[in-house]
């Protein structure tokens, strides 16, 4: 998690903190010393993690358990599925033949209904490798996917715009 420190003469005691797109702003008085500092922003880290329960690997593996036993009669394995700092462009990714999939990190931030649908996407690539009509109609069994193809357009525009 990016930390950004503004500290303030004008502060006497308090420290406080905000997530502001998705980076931590720590308030901080202008005479604490970093040590103390340090201190409290992994308290506050620790706080602010378990309020947005953050999404890990498992996170990930139990939900694509639970999508696959409720869209696809539970018939599909995979070999690991993880997130990735890697997809910077793209969604995800599935390689079908070592049954691997990747989930970019930035979902993790995004409604899980929102995530929910892109994990469907890649697991209906390990019956459907391509994009045709069949991996088109198991991805419709996800009842919300086309609400969440126009949040995912919409929200990877914002990030456009900010450069
Ligand atoms: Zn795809």
């Amino acid at each position: 998690m990016e930390v950004v420190v503004k500290r303030s003469k004008r502060r006497k005691k308090t420290i406080q903190a905000r997530m502001i797109e998705g980076r931590m702003e720590v308030l901080a008085p202008a005479y604490i010393s970093d040590a103390s500092l340090q201190d409290h922003i992994s308290r506050l880290q620790a706080r602010l993690v378990k309020r947005d329960g953050a999404r890990d690997d498992a996170h990930l593996d139990a939900r694509a358990g639970y999508l696959n036993k409720k869209y696809f009669q539970g018939c599909l394995t995979w070999d690991s599925i993880q997130y990735s700092l890697r997809q910077e462009r793209r969604r995800g990714s599935c390689n079908c033949t070592a049954k691997t999939i990747r989930i970019s990190q930035k979902l993790s931030g995004l409604p899980q209904w929102v995530e929910d649908y892109v994990i469907v996407h890649e697991l209906a690539h390990l019956l459907e490798p391509n994009h045709g009509k069949r991996f088109r109609a198991l991805v419709r069994r996800y009842p919300l996917a086309e609400r969440a193809i126009g949040f995912l357009i919409a929200s990877e525009a914002i990030e456009r715009n900010h450069g």
